[in-house]
Formats: structure tokens, C-alpha cells, sequence
């Protein structure tokens, strides 16, 4: 299991264009969603994300309504001061939670301090045993975060290695 950040890094972009053949080659062999998703079971259980966090640090938090009305009661502040102290927009114009050079605003030591109150595009991430629709639905995505997290670049090893993919 690799877990090495910038080795993952280094992997993720040397296989952009094979990750990006692997989607098509997904798309076309109908394998089954269960067996997709009880592999990724497999590697998330064997990483420990708070030693890791990578995500946190990387990639932006989106938050929806739902998110800002659970956030403001775990945080005791009202709707309109949350949105001014820990969120912005991000180039497309969505609204995410507030960046600083660290990742997320609500990101300490390693540790999210509003765990339990975390938005729901957190609580799935990565959207391997987690999201809507098929992971092959989702697989324009993870390529992308094949890159960063290793739940995501393990998995999509196994699977090529699986499915006897070169
Ligand atoms: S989801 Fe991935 S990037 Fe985020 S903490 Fe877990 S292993 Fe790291
Ligand atoms: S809210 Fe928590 S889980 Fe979500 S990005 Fe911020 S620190 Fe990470």
C-alpha cells in the first residue's frame, strides 16, 4: 500500500494518460459495481486518513445550505457570519469552505476541529464507497484524485491489477 504523499504526487501525474485510458476501458468491460466498491472497502480500511489529511489540505470543500445550517449550530454563529469567516467562492463561482496556505479553514494539526459537523461532500469523500451513482459514473473525478489521495490511487492499481488492465 502506498501512502508516501509526494511519491502518490509524482504517480498520479506520470499516469494521467493511462488513468485516463483505464476510465474508457472501465466504461466498456461492465464490471461489477459491488466488486468495485468492496475493493475500495478493502483500501480504505487499511488507511488512516488522520494521518494523511492530504485532501483537506488539497482540494476545496463544497458546502450547500444543509451544510451552512448544521455548521452554524455546531459553531454557535449566526448564518451570515459563518459565510463571512469561513467561506468564499472559487474560480467557477461555488461557494466552498474559506482556504488558507494550510488547506481548510477548519483544518488543525491534521484533525478537522468540526468533525462531526463536517459537510456532506467531506463526509463522502472520496466518493469511492461513498457517492451517487456508480463509481464508473464517478471515475471522471477520481482520476483527478488518483493524484492526491491514497485511498484513491491504491484502489485504481487494484482494480487495473484485477481486471488485468495494461
Ligand atoms: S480521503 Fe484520501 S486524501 Fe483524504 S485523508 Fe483520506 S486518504 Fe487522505
Ligand atoms: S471541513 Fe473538515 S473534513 Fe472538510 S475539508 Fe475542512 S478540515 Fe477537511
Amino acid at each position: 500500500m502506498l501512502t508516501d504523499l509526494v511519491q502518490i504526487q509524482r504517480l498520479g501525474h506520470q499516469k494521467l494518460k493511462e488513468n485516463q485510458r483505464f476510465r474508457v476501458y472501465l466504461k466498456t468491460h461492465n464490471y461489477s459495481d459491488r466488486r468495485l466498491r468492496r475493493l475500495a472497502e478493502q483500501i480504505e480500511s487499511q488507511i488512516d486518513c488522520t494521518q494523511c489529511a492530504n485532501c483537506c489540505r488539497v482540494a476545496e470543500a463544497g458546502i450547500k445550505d444543509r451544510d451552512i445550517e448544521t455548521l452554524v449550530k455546531f459553531l454557535g454563529v449566526s448564518p451570515d457570519e459563518f459565510r463571512r469567516d469561513y467561506t468564499q467562492r472559487n474560480q467557477d463561482d461555488e461557494l466552498i469552505l474559506k482556504r488558507t496556505e494550510a488547506g481548510c479553514v477548519f483544518l488543525k494539526d491534521n484533525l478537522c476541529t468540526v468533525y462531526e459537523a463536517r459537510p456532506r461532500s467531506c463526509a463522502t469523500f472520496p466518493n469511492l464507497v461513498r457517492g451517487d451513482g456508480s463509481i464508473d459514473s464517478r471515475m471522471w473525478r477520481l482520476i483527478d484524485r488518483a493524484a492526491y489521495c491514497p485511498i484513491v490511487y491504491n484502489w485504481m492499481e487494484a482494480v487495473k491489477q484485477e481486471m488485468g488492465f495494461r
